[in-house]
Parts: C-alpha cells; structure tokens; sequence
C-alpha cells in the first residue's frame, strides 16, 4: 500500500509553519453493501489546502473527484459507505463530527456548488428566498437586512435587475443565471473555503467563461479558499495555484501551477494538457485525446491504473503498483515520466513536421 507521507512542495500561498485551512489525509471511501463486492471508489488520497489558496482537483470522469469532495463535506450516505483516513479543518477530523456540527460548518465555514444548478435550487421557492434563508441561517440579521444582501450578491454575480430577478423562480432564469445564484449562496456567509464540483460543466462555452470569472472575482475578494473540482485542465489554468491530477482513484501527480503545465511528468497529464487547447502549443498542431476509456484500468494493486492506455508503459507498470514519491518540484506516481527538459509530447500528431505549415 503506497500513502504520502512527504511533505509537498511550497506554493504561493504557503507560508512556512503555516497550518494549512484543510488537511486530507489518506481518505479512502469504499462503496458496498455488506457481502456485496467492494469498490474502492477513492484511495489513500491526500492534499492540503491552505487559507486563500487556490487547488484543482482534475481527472476524467469516474475518477473519485466528486466521492472525495462529498466524503470532505460529509455528505455521503452512511449505508454501505465505508470512509477512512482524516479530513482535518483547522485541525479538528470532519470525519469524527457529528451530523449537527458539520451542518453547522457547512455553509458558514465551508460551502459548496454542484455541477447542476437546477437539482440544487428548490424549484418552488423563489431564488432570492432561498438566498435570505441561507443568509439568516447563519447570521444574525433581520429579515430587511438579509433581502438587502441577497440583492447585492445577485448584483455580484453579475445578474442584471436583482431587485426584480430575486423574487423569480429557478425555471424563470438561464443556466448560467442559476449557477451564478449557487455562487451567490454559497459565498453569501463568507465562507473560508469554497468546494466548487465541476461547476460550469453543465453551462455553454462562452457562458461557463463568465461564470468562471464571477467564481475566480468572488474568491478573490472575499479571500476564500478554493478546492476546484474539473475534468478540465484549462479551467485550472487560469485558476488554481496547485493541481492534483487524480486517476481511477488515486493521486498520480500534484504540483504547483507552473511546473505542471510547464513539464508535466505523468504521461495521464500529458495526455491531459495535449486534449485541451493551447496558446504555447505549436501553429497548426492537433489536439490529441488520451486513447482508451477512464474504465480501462487495471486495480492499483496490481499495477498501475493508467498502464492499459499509457505510451510511456514498461514491465513494472503493470507488475507492481507505483507509489507517490516527492520529487523536486513534485509529488509524482509513475516507473516511466516524461521528460522534464520538454514541453509535453505524448501525442504523436503535435510533431514538428506537422506544426510546420
Ligand atoms: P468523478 O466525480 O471523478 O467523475 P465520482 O467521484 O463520481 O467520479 O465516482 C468515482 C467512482 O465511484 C466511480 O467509479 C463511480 O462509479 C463510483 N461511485 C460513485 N458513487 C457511488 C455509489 N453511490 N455507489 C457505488 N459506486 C459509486
Ligand atoms: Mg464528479
């Protein structure tokens, strides 16, 4: 069994001696109802997240970003869930709280978007209700004072006419207008961290850009920290101050911002970065997806999870798993990286013969 124990390299944020805002360690959750079959759905995951700082959390879908972030807010069933390891805040295990004081946490101190902002609203209650209540739930104001702030965060988030839009209902707003209602909430109390799952997935291009930007302008000022929970690398670009790139459960490489795009070193974040568009890549190069599907894995005790459809692959991949070991700049679970003298070349259509015109 492979778990980190190293300590991380130092980012932006990250001054020395600092106790980080929230400290996960080793967190496993495991689905399945006694004598069923259990699936291993996140193990031995650990990261920190310290106050104002920005962290991605990446990897395709089924990865274990969404059971990681749901067992961080104690929001899964008890019934045929069995989590383990440490999820500390501030110091004090969430996984040891008791349902009435992590819903006390929640919101106030830690607060949460979904990805689909139409399950999260009430459909009955009209947003800016459903605003006031989150807002007098945990603060101590009047009822006035609290439907003068649900105008002005709606205003924040960039919805035209709040006065009039507060008193409409989910279905009678776009998209990306609800989703910037969710935003609204979950920052109305001035939460130290904000845990934001795949929140603009659900939303068009030009409309998840602006959505984004009202997340990315929010947390700047309200000095909150983010846990960014995306299958998309260029959303944490612009973003985070450190990524984690998850693979069928497991962390495969964390770094900070720069040296990941920079040189990544897992061939899954290679493969990552070459299937998103960017401006340093070469004129004229292709974007390349990563071959096979997320559920062509092997079990990490028998190798490596990515092996099946990694370039890089040699013998031991797929003889003994590969642990998380601290390198220079980076946390890093492969026998065979990629270089790190280059820009990423997994991809075999961003050559330079085809780059050249
Ligand atoms: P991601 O958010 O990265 O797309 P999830 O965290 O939702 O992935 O899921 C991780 C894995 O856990 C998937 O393989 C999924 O099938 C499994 N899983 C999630 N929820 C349950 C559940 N309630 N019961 C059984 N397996 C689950
Ligand atoms: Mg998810």
């Amino acid at each position: 069994m492979t778990t980190t124990t190293t300590p991380r390299p130092a980012g932006a944020r990250r001054a020395a001696g600092d106790q980080p805002l929230l400290q996960v360690r080793n967190l496993s959750v495991e689905f399945g109802l006694k004598g069923q079959k259990r699936v291993r759905a996140v193990d031995e995951v650990s990261f920190d997240i310290h106050a104002g700082e920005h962290v991605g959390l990446v990897g395709e879908s089924g990865s274990g970003k969404s059971v990681t972030s749901l067992a961080v807010m104690g929001l899964l069933p008890s019934r045929g869930v069995h989590v383990s390891g440490e999820v500390l805040y501030r110091g004090q295990n969430l996984l040891e709280q008791s349902p009435k004081q992590l819903s006390r946490l929640r919101g106030r101190e830690i607060a949460m978007v979904f990805q689909d902002p139409m399950t999260s609203l009430n459909p009955v209650i009209p947003v800016g209700l459903q605003l006031t209540e989150v807002i007098r739930r945990h603060q101590d104001v009047s009822r006035k004072a609290a439907q003068r702030r649900a105008v002005e965060l709606l205003d924040q988030v960039g919805i035209p006419d709040p006065a009039r839009r507060v008193g409409e209902y989910p279905h009678q707003l776009s998209g990306g207008m609800r989703q910037r209602v969710l935003i609204a909430i979950a920052l109305a109390c001035g939460p130290k961290l904000l845990i934001a799952d795949e929140p603009t997935t659900a939303l068009d291009v030009t409309i998840q850009a602006q959505v984004l930007e009202v997340l990315k302008e929010l947390v700047a000022e309200t000095d909150a920290a983010l846990l960014m929970i995306t299958h998309d690398l260029g959303v944490v670009a612009g973003l985070c101050d450190q990524v984690n790139v998850m693979y069928s459960g497991r962390i495969v490489e964390s770094a900070e911002r720069g040296p990941l795009f920079a040189t990544p070193r897992h061939p899954y974040t290679g493969g990552l970065l070459d299937s998103i568009p960017r401006l340093d890549s070469p004129r004229g190069s292709r974007l390349t997806p990563i071959p096979g599907s997320p559920t062509q894995t092997i079990p990490w005790s028998e190798g490596c999870a990515f092996a099946p459809r990694c370039q890089n692959r040699v013998e031991r991949c797929t003889a003994e798993p590969p642990a998380l070991l601290a390198g220079e700049d980076r946390l890093l679970r492969c026998y065979n990286p990629l270089s790190s003298t280059g820009p990423s070349s997994t991809g075999p259509s961003t050559t330079a013969e085809e780059a050249t015109p």
